[in-house]
């Protein structure tokens, strides 16, 4: 008779909520002003309102997205601290912000030129040195007094101004920023403004460099435990797990996989996983990446397909069923999403944020 193991459950994507309560407690601990709990691509791919709620409980009194509808989605899961939404059409739909209670960053004087329902509450935006989004620096004196008047025609409510930091990474690059954007500021209240809240800092210069942190430092990376600038341990929530789906015995000198990129060396067990690129397994790492499965870490062999790897698990026991995880928070020697960002020539944020919409998600 032929025993036939349960396949267990689908590929599936969990995230440990007290890592990102925990990581949230050290930055509004490190912080000289407020946290902004930034929760865009699906709170970096920890679920958007699990992230939202939980950054809100550990203390965070802000919270940042780019889109309106994230905004929108993070007042539905029951948030009440502000949240601002930095990154919008010129035809934003102001009344849906105002509905919602929402904030607006102004970029540009089209943007400022296209609100007229109001009053809606904005942050003013420079661009400190990224040439990316944001008003470039000649252009800010003409936003002011067009701010100005918007205010006084009761359109705009302006609450703060904002930075972004091009090089945080580095050590002492975030002077020439922060001067402009105090210099921002200082012309701000010039033509009549009174922003309350000046912020800059993100991650890593909120981690490496207090002068950045101003009244509100934007943590996006740093609450799932990504933490960029390399000083600073702490802890990663994301774990994912795939179930074997089949093995199979092979001798030596077998092709393994698309163009056979892989030949075994020897006679060998090989395990299926269902999960592929589609599901955000990179196939850049293809050749390097490894998973944890049946109690160590096993290499990836051949290419990595769009839905499935094959995984060499060499003579060991291991049979359709047993869960294999592709990454966590390494505790157990698992691989871990730095060890995948390596592996396939990005950066974590990458990772967490590419995972694709079959595999099931759920929180711890
Ligand atoms: C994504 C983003 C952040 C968060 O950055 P992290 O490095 O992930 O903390 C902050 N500010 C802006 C404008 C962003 O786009």
């Amino acid at each position: 008779m032929t025993s036939i193991r349960q396949v267990s459950a689908a590929p599936a994507l969990s995230a440990d909520l007290a890592a990102v309560a925990a990581n949230t407690r050290r930055f509004v601990s490190l912080a000289r002003g407020c946290v902004m709990a930034v929760v865009k691509a699906d709170g970096f791919g920890h679920g958007l309102g699990d992230v939202a709620r939980t950054a809100v409980a550990a203390g965070a009194t802000w919270i940042g997205v780019t889109s309106l509808a994230e905004a929108v989605e993070v007042r539905e899961s029951g948030v009440d601290v502000p949240v601002l939404s930095w990154l919008n059409p010129v035809d934003v739909e102001v009344s849906q912000a105002v509905r919602y209670g929402i904030d607006l960053s102004v970029p540009s004087l089209a943007h400022l030129a296209a609100i007229e329902a109001g009053p809606v509450r904005v942050h003013l935006q420079l661009d400190t040195g990224m040439a990316r989004d944001g008003a470039a620096p000649h252009e800010w004196l003409a936003l002011m007094s067009a701010a100005r008047r918007a205010e006084l025609a009761g359109k705009v409510s302006v609450v703060g101004v904002m930075g972004h930091l091009p090089c945080a990474d580095t050590t002492g690059a975030n002077e020439t920023g922060r001067k402009a954007l105090l210099r921002g500021v200082e012309m701000a209240r010039q033509a009549g403004l009174r922003p309350s809240v000046r912020h800059l800092a993100a991650t890593s210069a909120a981690l490496t460099d207090p002068s950045s942190h101003l009244d509100v430092v934007r943590i996006g990376a740093g609450l799932v435990g990504i933490d960029p600038s390399g000083t600073t341990r702490l802890r990663s929530a994301l774990r994912f797990t795939a179930p074997v789906v089949q093995v199979r015995r092979v001798e030596a000198g077998v092709g393994v996989g698309y163009g056979h990129a892989h030949v075994t060396e020897r006679a060998t067990t090989l395990a299926l996983l269902p999960v592929g690129y589609a599901d955000g397994v990179p196939r850049a790492a293809s050749g390097r990446a490894e998973v944890f499965l049946g109690g160590r870490r096993r290499p990836v062999v051949g290419v990595i397909s769009m839905d499935q790897v094959v995984v060499d698990v060499g003579d060991d026991g291991v049979a359709p069923g047993d869960e294999a995880v592709v990454f966590g928070p390494g505790d157990e020697g698992e691989p871990t999403v730095a060890d995948w960002a390596r592996w396939a020539g990005t950066i974590p944020h990458e990772i967490v944020t590419g995972i694709g919409t079959r595999v099931q998600r759920c929180v711890r």
